[in-house]
């Protein structure tokens, strides 16, 4: 398994290239971006962005202190924007109570992903995309592109998170820029040819 799913990465890293990922200028960004991004396409991700990034709310400090009906305001083109607001208040008060990413840095992953995961509005996709892109440390995000490929190409009998992310962690090395890309391009794998009905025809992973 550990060959097949390095030269799955191969491929896509020969075709696509680097992803240069998580798309933000600041880790506060990523934390925002990935309360957002839950049950949307990432263009309305960055129109609420953008509206926070205006009124300079693009930091996690300032999300705290700022009301919640502002908030929401700006943050409605991401959709369900009365429940994020609540998750951003939520990431934000954790943030600061934990005096931020360097205390909260000093944690191993394992402790970091739990307390991540006991903020209400953090799901494991969203703890692991925060560990993974913003905390940089080594560990797989698993996503609805993801467990479509796993699915395609029988990585495994596997179908719920643990199970799939067990799959990449075990059999990979345990490297922050390895996981970084390897997510990145399943994502672009999915955009251009592994879309809900795939164009396998010219596809990197065709054969495999
Ligand atoms: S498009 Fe086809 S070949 Fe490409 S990853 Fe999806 S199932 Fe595999």
């Amino acid at each position: 398994m550990k060959e097949k799913l390095l030269e799955i990465f191969n491929r896509l890293y020969e075709r696509f290239g680097p992803q240069h990922w998580w798309p933000a200028k600041t880790r506060d960004e990523v934390v925002i971006g990935a309360i957002l991004t839950q049950n949307t396409a990432w263009k309305n991700v960055e129109n609420a962005l953008d509206n926070l990034k205006d009124n300079g709310l693009l930091e996690l400090k300032k999300l705290y202190k700022m009301d919640t009906e502002t908030i929401k305001e700006l943050i409605k083109p991401a959709g369900f924007f009365n429940q994020k607001a609540e998750y951003l208040k939520n990431i934000s008060k954790f943030f600061v109570e934990n005096r931020g990413f360097e205390e909260l840095s000093k944690l191993d992953t394992k402790a970091l992903r739990q307390k991540l995961l006991n903020v209400k509005g953090v799901g494991k996709e969203t703890a692991d995309s925060i560990l993974l892109y913003a905390f940089e440390k080594p560990i797989s995000v698993v996503d609805a592109y993801t467990k479509r490929l796993v699915k395609r190409h029988k990585l495994c009998e596997c179908s719920n998170y643990d199970e799939i992310q067990n799959l990449f962690m075990e059999n990979l090395p345990l490297d922050e820029e390895l996981f970084n890309e390897y997510h990145a391009l399943i994502v672009k794998l999915a955009k251009e040819f592994c879309r809900k009905k795939p164009i396998c025809n010219g596809c990197p992973l065709e054969g495999i």
